[in-house]
């Protein structure tokens, strides 16, 4: 496995990456909350996740990625409400938009989307565990995490309790003891979606699902966990309160990777700052090619500035150049039928070129994920294939393909050239399906059918059958659909 270093945001320091049971990775990465269509910004998230988890499994690390979905919230129910749809039913629609829309980018690491509300036991025994230790109160059919009682809150974000009461949004939540305490369970109001509880119907806070879900599936410690940095403060630091206050085991995660913003005029993209582009009108009018390309070629805890009618026009601009040396060696590689060994050898120093040109890459994202560096290499690459190129004419198939060795870099670990595929998931399957059919038994357990079959239909949409026997389920490949 190759060495590789990553800025941790809690550390604030770049340190050598050293998983707690190599080469399994935990990976998990806060997915959307899906009340509305997507934004360019989830956009660029969901790639460079994408990316990490790519380059550790081609070093040979075994990436558990694990991304949830957030399906039961206060502005889904608000949502639901406006336009007289189940809020749980709104949220599935929006997130079979997003896996769409995900396909078409080419981001096919995630190994597990987890629905919140499929978590709904686990969640409860931590808010259970969380009372019982005494860092939660109940009140009025609520439950609140009681931050005073968590010394190192704010530690990740470096915020101080007293700033965290200015950054808290003012609720009306009657009977909370201080404002930057936090729902857990929330009791709940008429008309609303809502699960039993041992404090009264409700549902859960916004923080929960995610140290529910986390421990139960990466253990009580866990690897790296990602997102944007919007979210470091509170909700990251509500993980840590939660997560490390009921289990008992610190860190929660070893590495905290934040990924910088995608501004538009200046302010983070969205939906109640009214600057939105979508994601999927963007992939239809650019492709996802360009659109990985404009968000790799920025490091990715660094903003991203969003120019209207320049920004994705200069990108589709530079990836054409790259896009054509690529094309121009595949197209000779498709002419070189001859065997290997046939045609001219490829020039010495050429050989060694390319062989330094993939080592510089693999050098470029093995620290801290350095995609805008790689890109360079790339163009310098293609550069030296422009100069040369009119001798590679009667190069045979085995040089040749030395020669196209950065681009397949590129299209195994950036998703360029052609590297997207057609999402079907390059994760190792086991797992996932593991975890994905422990939920589908629980679901059965408490008599959720309809929850079941959802999950089944999903495994089966990825190409996953499972069959029934016996109080037993097991899964096999399903063979390939012929369309
Ligand atoms: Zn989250």
């Amino acid at each position: 496995m190759r060495r590789v270093t990553v800025y941790d945001t809690r550390t604030r320091e770049s340190r050598l990456f050293v998983p707690l049971t190599p080469p399994k990775v935990g990976l998990f990465v806060c997915g959307l909350t899906p009340y509305d269509e997507a934004h360019i910004g989830h956009g660029r998230t969901a790639v460079i996740f994408d990316v990490v988890a790519r380059a550790l499994r081609r070093w040979g690390y075994r990436v558990l990625y694990i991304q949830n979905v957030t399906n039961i919230d206060d502005r889904l129910i608000a949502r639901g409400a406006e336009q007289g749809v189940d809020p749980l039913k709104l949220a599935d629609r929006h997130f079979q938009a997003w896996r769409d829309d995900m396909t078409a980018l080419g981001v096919r690491s995630v190994n597990y989307y987890p629905y919140a509300t499929d978590y709904m036991p686990e969640i409860l025994e931590q808010i259970a565990t969380l009372l019982a230790k005494g860092f939660a109160y109940t009140t009025q059919g609520s439950v609140y995490y009681d931050v005073a009682k968590f010394p190192s809150y704010g530690a990740l974000s470096g915020q101080r309790i007293e700033m965290a009461r200015t950054g808290t949004r003012i609720e009306s939540e009657p009977g909370k003891r201080a404002s930057e305490d936090f729902a857990l369970w929330k009791a709940a109001r008429p008309g609303e979606p809502s699960w039993e509880s041992p404090w009264g119907p409700g549902r859960p806070g916004w923080h929960i699902e995610d140290t529910a879900i986390t421990v139960r599936l990466l253990g009580a410690r866990y690897d790296l966990h990602g997102g944007g940095i919007d979210l470091k403060f509170p909700h990251h630091e509500a993980e840590i309160a939660q997560a490390e206050a009921a289990t008992g085991a610190a860190p929660l995660v070893n590495f905290w990777m934040h990924a910088g913003m995608l501004n538009l005029r200046g302010e983070k993209m969205s939906k109640s700052l009214g600057n939105i582009i979508s994601l999927h009108a963007t992939l239809e009018r650019v492709g996802p090619e360009v659109l990985r390309f404009y968000y790799l070629n920025a490091h990715y805890r660094q903003p991203l500035d969003f120019v209207e009618g320049k920004s994705l026009e200069e990108a589709r601009e530079a990836y054409a150049r790259l896009e054509q040396a690529a094309r121009r060696l595949s197209e000779a590689r498709g002419a070189a039928t001859g065997e290997d060994g046939e045609g001219a050898e490829l020039p010495e120093r050429l050989a060694r070129e390319a062989g330094e040109a993939v080592e510089r890459l693999d050098a470029s994202l093995s620290e801290d994920f350095n995609t805008r560096e790689a890109i360079a290499t790339l163009f310098g690459w293609a550069r030296t294939l422009g100069e040369r190129m009119p001798e590679l004419g009667d190069l045979g198939p085995g040089a040749l393909a030395e020669l196209a060795a950065p681009f397949d870099w590129a299209r195994e670990v950036l998703g360029l050239f052609g590297g997207g595929g057609t999402g079907a998931g390059d994760g190792p399957l086991g797992p996932a399906i593991e975890v994905a059919l422990a939920a589908r038994a629980r679901a059965r357990g408490r008599g959720d059918f309809a929850e079941a079959d959802r999950i089944r239909a999903e495994l089966l949409d990825a190409g996953i059958v499972v069959e029934d026997e016996g109080g037993r389920s097991t899964w096999r490949k399903a063979p390939p659909r012929i369309a």
